[in-house]
């Protein structure tokens, strides 16, 4: 996993000032790293019933197409506020300042349907606490949660361990 973190690209002060941004678009670059990532990314999940993987719109779609490809699973785009063509349930986050809304298909999920959270990286847990809730709202079962890249400092992971989802992340980076 050392060689997976080496190819993640860090940008100070991106997008605003004390923020390193964990720029994944350099391991999806990398032949060998991003099928790496991908085949640990599911590897926890190859015996378990999983029947869609969720992604977080937008790296989300990237790493979760290709989990679900692996899992021989359906995928289902968690999207923000506006972007889904058909009729949504929505979810209210907090971020830093303010709030946001993500929302998906309201016949997305079946109900008892076990489905994967996956996103790049977790921060606060915010995002994809607001995904599971909306898994949870469609009737679906959270089968578990799978990042790239995990901030601890942060307790994205703790948070979403309290709520009983199981959760994998690649590699972790101290600070924000
Ligand atoms: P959070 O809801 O706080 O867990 O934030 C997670 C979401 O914000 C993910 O979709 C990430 O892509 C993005 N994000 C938060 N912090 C960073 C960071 N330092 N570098 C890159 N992406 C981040």
């Amino acid at each position: 996993m050392s060689d997976l973190r080496h190819l993640i690209r860090t940008i100070p002060d991106y997008p605003k000032p004390g923020i390193m941004f964990r720029d994944v678009t350099t391991l999806m670059g990398n032949a060998a790293g991003f099928k790496a990532a991908i085949e640990a990314m599911a590897a926890p999940f190859q015996s378990e019933k999983i029947d869609a993987v969720a992604g977080i719109e937008a790296r989300g779609f990237i790493l979760g197409g290709a989990v679900a490809d692996r899992l021989s699973c359906g995928f289902i785009p968690i999207r923000k506020k506006g972007k889904l063509p058909w009729k949504t349930i929505g979810q209210q986050y907090t971020l830093e300042y303010g709030v946001d809304i993500i929302e998906i298909h309201a016949d997305a999920i079946k109900p008892g349907e076990r489905i994967l959270i996956v996103d790049d990286l977790i921060a606060t847990g915010g995002t994809a606490e607001a995904a599971a809730k909306l898994i949870s709202r469609t009737g679906g079962l959270v089968a578990g949660a799978a990042f790239l890249v995990d901030l601890p400092d942060l307790g994205g992971l703790d948070l979403l361990r309290s709520h009983g989802v199981s959760t994998h992340a690649l590699m972790a980076f101290s600070g924000h």
